[in-house]
Protein backbone atom coordinates (compact mmCIF):
# COMPACT_ATOMS: atom_id res chain seq x y z
CA UNK A 1 0.00 0.00 0.00
CA UNK A 2 1.45 3.37 -0.57
CA UNK A 3 0.13 5.47 2.21
CA UNK A 4 -0.11 9.12 1.22
CA UNK A 5 -1.07 12.49 2.80
CA UNK A 6 -4.12 12.57 4.88
CA UNK A 7 -5.58 15.52 2.83
CA UNK A 8 -8.02 15.93 6.08
CA UNK A 9 -9.67 18.92 6.53
CA UNK A 10 -6.42 21.53 7.76
CA UNK A 11 -8.21 24.18 10.07
CA UNK A 12 -8.10 27.57 8.39
CA UNK A 13 -9.55 30.95 10.32
CA UNK A 14 -12.01 32.38 8.31
CA UNK A 15 -10.84 35.58 6.21
CA UNK A 16 -14.14 37.73 7.24
CA UNK A 17 -12.34 37.86 10.86
CA UNK A 18 -15.40 35.69 12.01
CA UNK A 19 -13.29 33.42 14.14
CA UNK A 20 -10.42 35.99 16.08
CA UNK A 21 -13.44 38.26 15.98
CA UNK A 22 -12.94 40.39 19.49
CA UNK A 23 -15.38 39.37 22.27
CA UNK A 24 -16.64 41.34 25.11
CA UNK A 25 -14.94 40.48 28.65
CA UNK A 26 -18.62 40.33 30.08
CA UNK A 27 -20.03 37.96 27.33
CA UNK A 28 -17.18 35.38 28.29
CA UNK A 29 -17.72 35.77 31.60
CA UNK A 30 -21.40 35.45 31.17
CA UNK A 31 -20.34 32.30 29.12
CA UNK A 32 -18.54 31.05 31.64
CA UNK A 33 -21.07 31.17 34.35
CA UNK A 34 -23.87 29.44 31.93
CA UNK A 35 -21.40 26.71 31.49
CA UNK A 36 -20.71 25.92 34.79
CA UNK A 37 -23.79 26.03 36.45
CA UNK A 38 -26.73 25.84 33.41
CA UNK A 39 -28.03 28.81 35.54
CA UNK A 40 -27.77 32.39 36.88
CA UNK A 41 -26.88 32.38 40.34
CA UNK A 42 -27.43 34.41 43.54
CA UNK A 43 -27.09 38.25 42.26
CA UNK A 44 -27.67 37.66 38.79
CA UNK A 45 -31.10 36.43 39.03
CA UNK A 46 -32.04 39.26 41.00
CA UNK A 47 -31.05 40.59 38.13
CA UNK A 48 -33.62 39.12 36.23
CA UNK A 49 -33.61 38.26 32.74
CA UNK A 50 -30.39 39.06 30.80
CA UNK A 51 -29.05 38.40 26.61
CA UNK A 52 -26.92 34.88 26.01
CA UNK A 53 -23.64 35.83 25.77
CA UNK A 54 -22.51 36.58 22.04
CA UNK A 55 -20.13 32.97 22.22
CA UNK A 56 -19.38 30.39 24.33
CA UNK A 57 -15.61 31.07 25.59
CA UNK A 58 -13.78 28.77 23.30
CA UNK A 59 -10.07 29.64 23.84
CA UNK A 60 -9.18 29.67 20.36
CA UNK A 61 -12.80 30.68 18.78
CA UNK A 62 -14.72 33.25 21.24
CA UNK A 63 -16.94 34.36 19.07
CA UNK A 64 -18.41 30.83 18.10
CA UNK A 65 -21.52 29.64 19.83
CA UNK A 66 -23.75 31.00 21.66
CA UNK A 67 -24.49 31.22 25.69
CA UNK A 68 -27.99 30.87 27.27
CA UNK A 69 -28.96 27.66 25.60
CA UNK A 70 -28.57 24.42 24.41
CA UNK A 71 -30.07 23.27 21.40
CA UNK A 72 -31.61 19.73 21.56
CA UNK A 73 -32.87 19.36 17.20
CA UNK A 74 -32.89 21.36 14.13
CA UNK A 75 -35.66 21.32 11.92
CA UNK A 76 -34.53 22.24 8.65
CA UNK A 77 -36.77 23.08 5.34
CA UNK A 78 -34.52 24.61 2.31
CA UNK A 79 -35.17 25.19 -1.33
CA UNK A 80 -32.12 25.04 -3.59
CA UNK A 81 -32.01 26.42 -6.90
CA UNK A 82 -28.76 24.96 -8.49
CA UNK A 83 -29.09 27.31 -11.93
CA UNK A 84 -28.83 30.49 -9.84
CA UNK A 85 -27.73 29.35 -6.77
CA UNK A 86 -30.26 30.52 -4.53
CA UNK A 87 -31.15 28.50 -0.95
CA UNK A 88 -34.42 29.51 0.76
CA UNK A 89 -34.91 28.48 4.19
CA UNK A 90 -36.73 28.27 7.19
CA UNK A 91 -35.01 27.18 10.44
CA UNK A 92 -36.74 25.66 13.46
CA UNK A 93 -34.46 25.23 16.58
CA UNK A 94 -35.81 23.49 19.40
CA UNK A 95 -33.57 24.65 22.28
CA UNK A 96 -33.66 24.71 26.30
CA UNK A 97 -32.64 27.62 28.04
CA UNK A 98 -29.78 27.73 30.26
CA UNK A 99 -30.58 31.23 32.29
CA UNK A 100 -33.52 33.99 31.96
CA UNK A 101 -33.09 34.80 28.88
CA UNK A 102 -33.97 38.63 27.67
CA UNK A 103 -32.76 37.95 24.30
CA UNK A 104 -30.45 35.24 22.53
CA UNK A 105 -27.91 34.97 19.43
CA UNK A 106 -27.57 32.78 16.75
CA UNK A 107 -24.82 32.57 14.72
CA UNK A 108 -25.52 33.22 10.90
CA UNK A 109 -23.45 34.40 7.93
CA UNK A 110 -24.80 36.09 5.17
CA UNK A 111 -28.56 35.39 3.62
CA UNK A 112 -31.44 37.56 4.36
CA UNK A 113 -33.33 37.16 7.85
CA UNK A 114 -37.06 37.81 6.85
CA UNK A 115 -38.72 36.77 10.19
CA UNK A 116 -38.13 35.51 13.59
CA UNK A 117 -40.89 33.87 15.88
CA UNK A 118 -40.00 32.70 19.43
CA UNK A 119 -42.66 30.13 20.87
CA UNK A 120 -44.87 31.61 17.94
CA UNK A 121 -44.70 34.97 19.14
CA UNK A 122 -43.11 37.77 16.41
CA UNK A 123 -39.98 38.38 18.00
CA UNK A 124 -37.04 41.26 17.17
CA UNK A 125 -34.25 40.55 15.50
CA UNK A 126 -30.77 42.24 14.02
CA UNK A 127 -27.94 41.32 12.66
CA UNK A 128 -24.40 42.30 13.31
CA UNK A 129 -21.62 40.43 11.29
CA UNK A 130 -21.99 36.86 11.75
CA UNK A 131 -24.45 37.09 14.88
CA UNK A 132 -28.46 37.04 14.61
CA UNK A 133 -29.81 38.66 17.71
CA UNK A 134 -33.21 37.91 18.30
CA UNK A 135 -35.46 39.59 21.36
CA UNK A 136 -38.32 37.32 22.16
CA UNK A 137 -41.99 38.93 22.58
CA UNK A 138 -41.81 37.34 26.23
CA UNK A 139 -38.39 36.25 28.09
CA UNK A 140 -37.92 32.95 28.03
CA UNK A 141 -37.33 31.08 31.49
CA UNK A 142 -34.19 29.64 32.50
CA UNK A 143 -35.35 25.37 31.88
CA UNK A 144 -37.68 26.08 29.73
CA UNK A 145 -37.83 24.38 26.14
CA UNK A 146 -38.24 26.78 23.30
CA UNK A 147 -39.13 26.78 19.69
CA UNK A 148 -37.47 29.87 17.36
CA UNK A 149 -38.39 29.73 13.93
CA UNK A 150 -36.19 31.97 11.71
CA UNK A 151 -36.67 32.36 7.82
CA UNK A 152 -34.61 33.52 4.99
CA UNK A 153 -33.01 33.24 1.68
CA UNK A 154 -30.35 34.36 -0.40
CA UNK A 155 -27.07 33.28 -1.87
CA UNK A 156 -25.33 31.15 1.00
CA UNK A 157 -21.68 32.31 0.86
CA UNK A 158 -18.44 30.92 0.67
CA UNK A 159 -15.95 31.38 3.77
CA UNK A 160 -12.89 31.54 1.83
CA UNK A 161 -9.87 31.27 3.92
CA UNK A 162 -6.33 33.31 3.89
CA UNK A 163 -4.44 31.01 2.34
CA UNK A 164 -7.48 30.03 -0.15
CA UNK A 165 -9.23 27.07 1.26
CA UNK A 166 -12.88 27.26 1.18
CA UNK A 167 -15.79 25.85 3.74
CA UNK A 168 -19.54 27.10 3.68
CA UNK A 169 -22.06 27.10 1.01
CA UNK A 170 -19.90 25.50 -1.81
CA UNK A 171 -20.93 25.14 -5.84
CA UNK A 172 -19.69 22.66 -7.27
CA UNK A 173 -19.99 21.58 -11.45
CA UNK A 174 -23.46 20.13 -10.97
CA UNK A 175 -24.76 21.42 -7.82
CA UNK A 176 -23.42 22.39 -4.55
CA UNK A 177 -21.92 21.31 -1.12
CA UNK A 178 -21.95 22.45 2.35
CA UNK A 179 -18.94 22.03 4.92
CA UNK A 180 -18.42 23.07 8.04
CA UNK A 181 -15.29 23.02 9.43
CA UNK A 182 -15.03 25.11 11.84
CA UNK A 183 -17.54 27.95 11.12
CA UNK A 184 -19.14 27.36 7.60
CA UNK A 185 -22.43 26.13 8.55
CA UNK A 186 -23.58 29.36 9.65
CA UNK A 187 -24.03 30.25 5.75
CA UNK A 188 -26.49 28.14 5.43
CA UNK A 189 -28.53 27.85 8.77
CA UNK A 190 -28.67 29.80 11.99
CA UNK A 191 -27.34 28.06 14.78
CA UNK A 192 -25.18 27.42 17.68
CA UNK A 193 -22.41 26.78 15.57
CA UNK A 194 -19.78 25.42 18.45
CA UNK A 195 -19.00 21.75 18.85
CA UNK A 196 -19.81 22.09 22.64
CA UNK A 197 -23.48 21.86 21.71
CA UNK A 198 -25.01 19.10 19.93
CA UNK A 199 -28.57 18.10 18.37
CA UNK A 200 -30.11 15.91 16.68
CA UNK A 201 -31.57 17.16 12.92
CA UNK A 202 -34.28 16.74 9.84
CA UNK A 203 -33.05 18.42 7.07
CA UNK A 204 -35.51 18.59 4.30
CA UNK A 205 -34.27 19.49 0.90
CA UNK A 206 -36.33 20.84 -2.33
CA UNK A 207 -34.87 20.93 -5.48
CA UNK A 208 -36.07 21.55 -9.41
CA UNK A 209 -35.54 19.29 -11.70
CA UNK A 210 -32.34 20.17 -14.59
CA UNK A 211 -33.55 21.72 -17.97
CA UNK A 212 -33.75 17.97 -19.07
CA UNK A 213 -36.38 17.20 -16.74
CA UNK A 214 -33.97 15.03 -14.88
CA UNK A 215 -34.08 15.23 -10.84
CA UNK A 216 -30.96 16.21 -8.68
CA UNK A 217 -29.54 13.93 -5.65
CA UNK A 218 -29.83 15.46 -2.37
CA UNK A 219 -27.80 13.57 -0.45
CA UNK A 220 -27.13 14.70 3.58
CA UNK A 221 -26.22 12.90 7.05
CA UNK A 222 -28.40 10.42 8.68
CA UNK A 223 -30.73 8.38 6.88
CA UNK A 224 -33.47 9.10 4.09
CA UNK A 225 -36.59 9.04 5.71
CA UNK A 226 -38.11 10.34 2.73
CA UNK A 227 -38.65 11.23 -1.14
CA UNK A 228 -40.69 12.60 -3.26
CA UNK A 229 -41.48 13.60 -7.15
CA UNK A 230 -43.22 16.40 -6.97
CA UNK A 231 -43.59 17.08 -10.64
CA UNK A 232 -41.05 19.48 -11.62
CA UNK A 233 -38.72 19.11 -8.06
CA UNK A 234 -38.02 16.78 -5.71
CA UNK A 235 -37.96 16.54 -2.31
CA UNK A 236 -35.45 14.81 0.03
CA UNK A 237 -35.72 14.08 3.68
CA UNK A 238 -32.43 13.37 5.48
CA UNK A 239 -32.73 12.54 9.58
CA UNK A 240 -29.82 12.60 12.41
CA UNK A 241 -31.43 10.87 15.07
CA UNK A 242 -27.70 11.04 17.26
CA UNK A 243 -26.70 14.00 18.24
CA UNK A 244 -24.42 16.02 16.43
CA UNK A 245 -21.81 18.99 16.39
CA UNK A 246 -22.95 21.76 13.99
CA UNK A 247 -19.70 21.42 11.98
CA UNK A 248 -20.67 17.81 10.96
CA UNK A 249 -24.22 18.86 9.41
CA UNK A 250 -23.83 18.44 5.78
CA UNK A 251 -25.97 18.66 2.14
CA UNK A 252 -24.47 17.79 -1.24
CA UNK A 253 -26.77 18.98 -4.13
CA UNK A 254 -25.83 17.30 -7.55
CA UNK A 255 -26.25 14.14 -9.53
CA UNK A 256 -24.86 11.11 -7.96
CA UNK A 257 -24.80 7.20 -8.30
CA UNK A 258 -26.27 5.60 -5.45
CA UNK A 259 -25.56 2.24 -4.09
CA UNK A 260 -26.98 0.87 -1.02
CA UNK A 261 -25.46 -1.99 1.49
CA UNK A 262 -25.42 -3.56 4.58
CA UNK A 263 -22.00 -3.88 6.78
CA UNK A 264 -21.81 -7.88 8.71
CA UNK A 265 -23.65 -5.81 11.43
CA UNK A 266 -26.35 -5.30 9.33
CA UNK A 267 -25.88 -1.36 9.72
CA UNK A 268 -26.99 0.41 6.65
CA UNK A 269 -24.34 1.79 4.29
CA UNK A 270 -25.47 4.60 2.03
CA UNK A 271 -22.81 5.20 -1.03
CA UNK A 272 -22.95 8.55 -3.36
CA UNK A 273 -20.61 8.86 -5.70
CA UNK A 274 -20.07 11.52 -8.55
CA UNK A 275 -20.48 9.98 -12.08
CA UNK A 276 -16.96 11.91 -12.89
CA UNK A 277 -15.28 9.88 -10.23
CA UNK A 278 -17.10 6.49 -10.80
CA UNK A 279 -14.10 4.79 -12.13
CA UNK A 280 -11.61 6.00 -9.41
CA UNK A 281 -13.91 5.45 -6.62
CA UNK A 282 -14.92 1.55 -7.78
CA UNK A 283 -13.73 0.27 -4.54
CA UNK A 284 -15.60 2.48 -2.09
CA UNK A 285 -18.32 0.71 -1.56
CA UNK A 286 -16.94 -2.26 -0.15
CA UNK A 287 -13.83 -0.75 1.32
CA UNK A 288 -17.03 1.49 4.00
CA UNK A 289 -18.72 -1.74 5.32
CA UNK A 290 -14.84 -3.50 5.68
CA UNK A 291 -13.47 -0.50 7.54
CA UNK A 292 -16.22 0.03 9.84
CA UNK A 293 -16.48 -3.21 10.56
CA UNK A 294 -12.67 -3.21 11.25
CA UNK A 295 -12.66 -0.36 13.17
CA UNK A 296 -15.88 -1.38 15.57
CA UNK A 297 -13.56 -3.95 16.18
CA UNK A 298 -10.80 -2.15 17.36
CA UNK A 299 -12.37 1.03 18.81
CA UNK A 300 -16.00 -0.18 20.15
CA UNK A 301 -19.62 -0.46 18.83
CA UNK A 302 -20.16 1.73 15.84
CA UNK A 303 -21.66 4.90 16.74
CA UNK A 304 -24.50 5.63 14.73
CA UNK A 305 -27.33 4.28 13.20
CA UNK A 306 -26.04 4.36 9.30
CA UNK A 307 -22.96 4.63 7.57
CA UNK A 308 -21.32 5.17 4.13
CA UNK A 309 -19.67 8.19 1.87
CA UNK A 310 -19.83 11.04 -0.69
CA UNK A 311 -17.74 11.13 -3.50
CA UNK A 312 -17.99 14.37 -5.19
CA UNK A 313 -16.05 15.79 -8.15
CA UNK A 314 -14.59 19.03 -6.86
CA UNK A 315 -10.94 18.47 -6.82
CA UNK A 316 -9.40 22.47 -6.21
CA UNK A 317 -11.15 21.78 -2.59
CA UNK A 318 -8.07 19.62 -1.61
CA UNK A 319 -9.70 18.11 1.51
CA UNK A 320 -11.87 15.63 2.75
CA UNK A 321 -14.21 15.98 5.85
CA UNK A 322 -15.93 13.82 8.61
CA UNK A 323 -19.59 14.78 7.79
CA UNK A 324 -21.53 13.02 10.18
CA UNK A 325 -22.25 9.35 9.35
CA UNK A 326 -21.24 9.94 5.38
CA UNK A 327 -17.64 11.40 5.21
CA UNK A 328 -17.46 13.58 2.19
CA UNK A 329 -14.46 12.97 -0.24
CA UNK A 330 -13.65 16.25 -3.09
CA UNK A 331 -12.54 12.89 -5.11
CA UNK A 332 -12.10 9.58 -4.94
CA UNK A 333 -10.17 8.52 -1.41
CA UNK A 334 -7.42 6.00 -1.26
CA UNK A 335 -7.77 3.60 1.48
CA UNK A 336 -5.85 6.06 4.27
CA UNK A 337 -8.09 8.40 3.99
CA UNK A 338 -11.21 6.44 4.03
CA UNK A 339 -9.83 5.22 6.94
CA UNK A 340 -9.19 8.16 8.26
CA UNK A 341 -12.12 10.02 8.00
CA UNK A 342 -14.30 6.70 9.11
CA UNK A 343 -12.33 6.62 12.40
CA UNK A 344 -13.93 10.37 12.82
CA UNK A 345 -17.01 8.56 13.48
CA UNK A 346 -15.77 7.80 16.86
CA UNK A 347 -13.43 10.20 17.47
CA UNK A 348 -15.07 13.57 16.62
CA UNK A 349 -17.72 12.84 16.03
CA UNK A 350 -19.87 10.61 18.57
CA UNK A 351 -17.03 11.74 21.09
CA UNK A 352 -16.63 15.60 19.88
CA UNK A 353 -14.05 18.06 21.49
CA UNK A 354 -15.33 20.55 24.15
CA UNK A 355 -12.89 23.12 22.93
CA UNK A 356 -11.25 23.14 19.46
CA UNK A 357 -7.57 22.98 21.36
CA UNK A 358 -8.49 19.66 21.89
CA UNK A 359 -8.94 18.95 17.82
CA UNK A 360 -5.53 16.67 18.78
CA UNK A 361 -8.07 14.30 20.28
CA UNK A 362 -9.65 13.89 16.66
CA UNK A 363 -6.94 13.88 14.33
CA UNK A 364 -4.16 12.40 16.72
CA UNK A 365 -6.57 9.09 16.93
CA UNK A 366 -7.52 9.40 13.44
CA UNK A 367 -4.24 9.38 12.38
CA UNK A 368 -3.47 6.76 14.76
CA UNK A 369 -6.00 4.94 12.59
CA UNK A 370 -4.27 4.75 9.44
CA UNK A 371 -1.22 3.63 11.12
CA UNK A 372 -2.75 0.48 12.88
CA UNK A 373 -4.50 0.24 9.12
CA UNK A 374 -1.37 0.17 7.60
CA UNK A 375 0.00 -2.49 10.48
CA UNK A 376 -2.68 -4.87 9.77
CA UNK A 377 -2.83 -4.73 6.51
CA UNK A 378 0.99 -5.71 4.89
CA UNK A 379 2.86 -1.99 4.99
CA UNK A 380 4.83 -1.06 8.09
CA UNK A 381 4.38 -1.45 11.48
CA UNK A 382 3.08 1.08 14.10
CA UNK A 383 6.91 0.96 15.33
CA UNK A 384 8.19 1.39 12.02
CA UNK A 385 5.95 4.43 11.62
CA UNK A 386 6.59 6.08 14.49
CA UNK A 387 10.21 5.94 13.74
CA UNK A 388 9.56 7.42 10.58
CA UNK A 389 7.30 10.39 11.73
CA UNK A 390 10.56 10.69 14.27
CA UNK A 391 13.12 10.64 11.96
CA UNK A 392 11.29 12.82 9.49
CA UNK A 393 11.50 10.32 6.55
CA UNK A 394 7.49 9.75 6.50
CA UNK A 395 6.60 12.92 4.16
CA UNK A 396 3.08 13.50 6.89
CA UNK A 397 6.00 14.19 9.17
CA UNK A 398 6.73 17.69 7.87
CA UNK A 399 6.05 20.72 10.39
CA UNK A 400 5.22 18.01 13.34
CA UNK A 401 7.39 19.75 16.03
CA UNK A 402 5.98 23.17 15.40
CA UNK A 403 4.17 23.31 18.59
CA UNK A 404 2.88 20.91 21.17
CA UNK A 405 -0.43 18.86 19.99
CA UNK A 406 -2.13 19.82 23.17
CA UNK A 407 -1.42 23.72 22.48
CA UNK A 408 -2.14 24.94 18.73
CA UNK A 409 -0.71 28.53 19.37
CA UNK A 410 -3.49 30.25 17.68
CA UNK A 411 -6.98 29.36 15.69
CA UNK A 412 -5.16 29.36 12.37
CA UNK A 413 -2.96 26.43 13.43
CA UNK A 414 -5.39 24.09 15.71
CA UNK A 415 -5.39 22.15 12.45
CA UNK A 416 -1.40 22.05 11.94
CA UNK A 417 0.91 19.02 11.31
CA UNK A 418 0.98 19.05 14.93
CA UNK A 419 -2.03 17.96 15.97
CA UNK A 420 -1.99 15.27 13.35
CA UNK A 421 1.32 13.37 12.96
CA UNK A 422 2.67 14.51 16.64
CA UNK A 423 -0.97 13.41 18.18
CA UNK A 424 -0.43 9.79 16.46
CA UNK A 425 3.08 9.77 18.11
CA UNK A 426 1.30 11.05 21.22
CA UNK A 427 -1.13 7.95 20.92
CA UNK A 428 1.77 5.36 20.24
CA UNK A 429 3.88 6.18 22.99
CA UNK A 430 0.59 5.37 25.12
CA UNK A 431 0.23 2.49 23.73
CA UNK A 432 3.89 1.34 24.50
CA UNK A 433 3.62 2.49 28.20
CA UNK A 434 0.22 0.74 28.98
CA UNK A 435 0.21 -2.32 26.42
CA UNK A 436 -2.36 -3.62 23.53
CA UNK A 437 -4.65 -5.28 26.25
CA UNK A 438 -5.35 -1.70 28.01
CA UNK A 439 -4.36 0.37 24.79
CA UNK A 440 -7.39 -1.32 23.26
CA UNK A 441 -9.38 -1.35 26.30
CA UNK A 442 -8.76 2.45 27.06
CA UNK A 443 -10.23 3.55 23.58
CA UNK A 444 -13.04 1.72 23.87
CA UNK A 445 -14.12 2.98 27.40
CA UNK A 446 -13.55 6.20 25.83
CA UNK A 447 -16.05 5.65 23.43
CA UNK A 448 -18.38 4.24 25.41
CA UNK A 449 -18.13 6.84 28.12
CA UNK A 450 -18.56 10.10 25.98
CA UNK A 451 -20.40 8.81 23.17
CA UNK A 452 -22.59 11.37 21.53
CA UNK A 453 -21.35 13.78 23.77
CA UNK A 454 -18.67 15.81 24.90
CA UNK A 455 -14.43 15.57 26.32
CA UNK A 456 -11.14 16.86 26.81
CA UNK A 457 -7.87 15.88 27.43
CA UNK A 458 -7.60 16.43 30.81
CA UNK A 459 -10.88 13.58 30.69
CA UNK A 460 -8.46 11.36 28.57
CA UNK A 461 -5.02 11.41 30.80
CA UNK A 462 -7.50 10.79 33.60
CA UNK A 463 -9.07 7.65 31.28
CA UNK A 464 -5.73 6.20 30.58
CA UNK A 465 -4.41 6.74 34.46
CA UNK A 466 -7.14 4.80 35.97
CA UNK A 467 -7.28 1.78 33.22
CA UNK A 468 -3.48 1.28 33.35
CA UNK A 469 -2.62 2.45 36.84
CA UNK A 470 0.28 3.96 36.35
CA UNK A 471 0.79 7.73 36.38
CA UNK A 472 1.57 8.90 32.72
CA UNK A 473 2.17 12.49 34.05
CA UNK A 474 5.89 12.14 32.33
CA UNK A 475 4.66 10.41 28.99
CA UNK A 476 2.21 13.12 28.09
CA UNK A 477 4.07 16.09 29.34
CA UNK A 478 7.09 15.09 27.25
CA UNK A 479 4.86 14.24 24.29
CA UNK A 480 1.54 15.99 24.47
CA UNK A 481 2.42 18.96 26.73
CA UNK A 482 5.92 20.05 25.53
CA UNK A 483 6.83 21.82 22.48
CA UNK A 484 10.49 20.49 22.38
CA UNK A 485 11.08 17.30 20.32
CA UNK A 486 11.18 14.66 22.58
CA UNK A 487 14.70 12.93 22.94
CA UNK A 488 14.66 9.45 22.21
CA UNK A 489 14.21 6.72 25.07
CA UNK A 490 14.32 3.74 24.26
ZN1 LIG B 1 -9.11 14.26 10.34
Amino acid sequence: MTPHAANDRRLRPAASGRLSGWVPATALLLAMTTSCTGSASGDDSAAGPRPGAAGVGDRLFPALGNGGYDVAHYGLTLDYVPENNRLKGTAVITARATQDLSRFNLDLSGLRVRTATVQGAKAQFSREKDELRVTPAKPVKDGDIFKTVVTYDGTPRTIENDDGGLEGWIETDDGATALGQPAGSMTWFPGNHHPSDKATYDITVTVPKDEDGDPYDVVGNGELTAQEDNGDSVTRHWRTEEPMAGYLAHISVGYFEIDKGRTDDDLPVYVAIDPDESEDAADVKDLVPEIVGWASRRFGPYPFSSTGAIVDHLPDLDYALETQTKPYFDEAPDETLLVHELAHQWFGNSVTPRQWKDMWLNEGLATYAEWLWEEEHGGRDTDQIFEDFYDGTDSESEGIWAFAPADPPSAARVSDPPVYGRGAMVVHELRKAVGDETFFDILRTWTRQHRHGNADTRQFIALCEARSGKNLTKLFDVWLFNKEKPSRTK
